[in-house]
């Protein structure tokens, strides 16, 4: 009998969190893996202090925190970064994984791919080979995709992407995303939440794209003011990239109240009971396509991300183009035409290749293709 082979998975924020739970819970259930989960990064964030609903799950959790650094200025980013590596290569000593799974474009997921690579262990990367422009997403996901031995790809055109930066076919596999897992049992949110939440038929969630938080804030205003007009809306505070401060003023000079972070189930519960989502969140173009959710995406974050037809997307606008194009999806209803991101059994799929994958053949040196 093998000893089972040994998994971490690093979680470094509630974005990925959400994500990466299917793929935890399988890895969890399989005989042959034992799963140790790493948090780092904006867990510890005191605005989202998402760390005590994972470690009041999982009891056995790895905690590298790194340093954060409560400015939201990019510097002080790059800074936490390179804390980070630090804390996760002593995570890493202690809980002695084979492979080291993370996922996506986050600055914190190229710190743990390079220190497992550095410390003489195997990365899989779940979502590798999407586009999406971000801040420094595109580099830091196709960084991360340098960096893995096992690439976890969400859609056929993702695949087909790092195959042609040179990695290995036999180190790809289609698994679609973990993102969609689920989906359709979590039921919608309960009408007397929605009513709490004023009967919202808009959910309004915009991430900073680095720009100066004046330009961030006055973007926020005039969208948050468009969505008004059009229905009852509700906004989520943005993510802790750098301009967040931005999005939260201008959020507060439309006279919104922001909600700082749902968990995910009552999350999904909102995306399942209002008619558009608004803004630049990833969910937009993965989990809402999964559920049938018209969003209208704005501005450059997700350039280049496959979308299906449920999204409506505006790289400029004026208060007009917003007002009509959120009325158009909302009139247009649910939209449950195909989308690229896999059949919602996603965790299981990866739990399996993690089992299965002879990690000699290609192994851990990489050759490249070109
Ligand atoms: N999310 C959440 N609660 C919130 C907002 C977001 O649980 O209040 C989770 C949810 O799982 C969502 C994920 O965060 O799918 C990604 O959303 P976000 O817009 O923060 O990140 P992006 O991937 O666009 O960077």
């Amino acid at each position: 009998m093998h000893e089972p082979r040994s998994i971490a998975v690093v979680t470094g924020s509630r974005a990925d969190y959400g994500l990466l739970l299917p793929v935890i819970e399988a890895i969890d259930r399989s005989p042959g893996l034992r799963m140790h989960l790493v948090a780092t990064g904006s867990h510890y964030h005191s605005r989202t202090p998402t760390i005590r609903e994972i470690r009041d799950r999982w009891s056995d959790l790895v905690e590298a925190p790194g340093s954060i650094n409560s400015s939201d200025s990019m510097r002080a980013h790059a800074d936490s970064f390179f804390g980070i590596g630090i804390d996760l290569l002593d995570a890493f000593d202690r809980c002695d994984p084979g492979i080291v799974v993370v996922l996506g474009d986050r600055a914190e997921m190229l710190a743990a791919a390079t220190a497992a690579t550095l410390s003489g262990r195997q990365v899989a990367h779940i979502h590798g080979g999407d586009r999406a422009e971000g801040i420094a997403d595109e580099s830091l996901r196709s960084a991360v995709s340098r960096l893995a031995h096992i690439h976890l790809a969400a859609s056929e055109q993702s695949a087909e992407r790092l195959e042609r930066t040179g990695e290995d076919p036999r180190r790809i596999h289609i698994v679609g995303s973990p993102a969609i897992d689920g989906l359709l049992a979590v039921p919608p949110m309960s009408d007397s939440d929605h009513a709490e939440l004023g009967k919202p038929r808009i959910a309004f969630l915009m991430h900073p794209t680095g720009r100066d938080p004046v330009i961030e804030s006055s973007e926020a205003t005039g969208i948050l003011e468009a969505c008004r007009s059009v229905g009852q809306t509700v906004a989520l505070a943005p993510n802790t990239d750098p301009g967040r401060s931005g999005i939260m003023d201008g959020i507060e000079s439309a006279g919104f109240r922001p909600i700082e972070h749902m968990d995910r189930r009552r999350f999904l519960g909102l995306l399942r009971k209002v008619d558009l989502l608004v803004g630049n969140s990833s969910c937009g173009l993965i989990e809402a396509a999964a559920i049938g959710l018209r969003v209208l995406n704005l501005g450059p974050r997700q350039s280049g991300r496959e979308r299906g037809s449920n999204v409506v997307s505006l790289e400029h606008w004026s208060d007009r183009d917003l007002a009509e194009a959120m009325s158009g999806a909302i009139e247009a209803g649910r939209c449950m035409d195909p989308h690229p991101w896999g059949d919602g059994r996603s965790g299981t799929r990866i739990a399996g290749i993690l089992e299965g994958v002879d990690l000699e053949v290609p192994g851990y040196a990489k050759l490249n293709t070109y």
